[in-house]
């Protein structure tokens, strides 16, 4: 988000301005908190909030909603139902919910699915793996120093965050002792958050944190690897960062950061085949199966296509329909869309 942009709603929260409901959220940094504009709380200081254009983003970038401006129920469209679930998630916001729980509570999923996705623009389910997103990356968010600070007394003592992460990517490994640390960073991006994975040689992913299917990949690595992962820093994950930060500052299109590609020698083909598509260019599943001389096999390329766990590095967003029309993307259709018209601009 620009300064300006910035700057101006930096003033409709000190105005109170209710003309910028629904427009923005603010999360400030210092209480962890997020609020809509017309909070009646103090008002922070400038540097220390970060807006958000929905409550989604919010959630996932670590902030919890504000008890006194309640942001995540707009004024006079009270629903039982959708507070008594998010009441819920709030006493146990680290709890994997299943189709079952809705039982316990006498509701319906489908009617909780068309409830919230009408007033978050998400699925209850969505909402909770949010909300637990949140805190499991928390750590990997905030500052460095301070992580750098407990690992340097043990990996003990950063449990916590693993017991959070665990809590969100499913089961840990049956063995407690893993052969292997990997470090997890946090990078803004115009496009929302991405988190990303490396050795001290390698990077292993790359992906936007509300991306479909994240928390199945993180597992499928760590499951691999028998690798415990940390916040932290690595050489590897200082060069995407900044790669990273370049491509989306002023579409600069270098990525050198070594990648340890994990995939059957089918996917790694193709991943490799993305990689010689100039950026600014699109071309279809149909003519991506054509250039590596597996005509036929147009479905299992989309297929790893679809497997690509360096998002943007790998750009499997420059593959689109033979129709022309635009096809799916894990990360979202307007990521896409956004992605391809930025290279285009350069
Ligand atoms: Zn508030």
């Amino acid at each position: 988000m620009n300064q300006l942009l910035q700057k101006e709603y930096y003033k409709a929260l000190l105005q109170r301005d209710s003309q910028y409901e629904g427009i923005f959220f603010v999360g400030v940094k210092t209480t962890g908190i997020f609020c809509r504009p017309i909070c009646p709380a103090r008002k922070p200081k400038f540097e220390n909030c970060e807006f958000f254009l929905d409550a989604k983003a919010a959630l996932y970038a670590s902030y919890r909603p504000c008890k006194k401006c309640n942001p995540l129920f707009p004024p006079n469209s009270e629903s039982d139902l959708v507070q008594k679930l998010v009441r819920a998630v709030e006493e146990n916001p680290e709890k994997r919910w299943k189709t079952v729980d809705f039982a316990k509570f006498s509701i319906h999923e489908k009617t909780a699915r068309r409830q919230f996705q009408k007033r978050f623009g998400m699925t209850f389910i969505e909402y909770a793996r949010a909300r637990g997103m949140g805190i499991a990356m928390k750590q990997i968010r905030s500052n460095t120093s301070i992580i750098d600070t407990q690992l340097s007394t043990g990996f003990e003592s950063s449990s916590g965050f693993r017991d959070a992460f665990s809590h969100i990517m499913e089961k840990p490994p049956s063995s407690a002792i893993d052969a292997k640390i990997l470090k997890a960073t946090w990078i803004d991006t115009e496009l929302g958050p991405m988190l990303a994975l490396a050795d001290e040689d390698f990077l292993y992913l790359l992906e936007f944190v509300d991306c479909r299917g994240l928390e199945k990949e993180i597992e499928n690595l760590r499951l691999k690897l028998k690798a415990a992962i940390i916040p932290g820093s690595t050489p590897p994950l200082v060069s995407i960062e900044k790669e990273i930060k370049e491509y989306f500052q002023n579409g600069s299109y270098q990525f050198t950061t070594p990648i340890k590609y994990f995939g059957s020698p089918f996917q790694q083909t193709v991943w490799k085949q993305l990689q010689k598509i100039p950026p600014g260019t699109t071309i279809s599943y149909a003519q991506l199966a054509a250039f590596i001389g597996k005509r036929t096999a147009c479905r299992a390329v989309a297929n790893a296509n679809g497997k690509n766990q360096f998002a943007i590095m790998i750009p499997c967003h420059r593959v689109i329909n033979t129709s022309g029309q635009i096809g799916g993307y894990g990360g979202g259709i307007p990521r896409k869309k956004w992605l391809i018209e930025h290279e285009a601009k350069k």
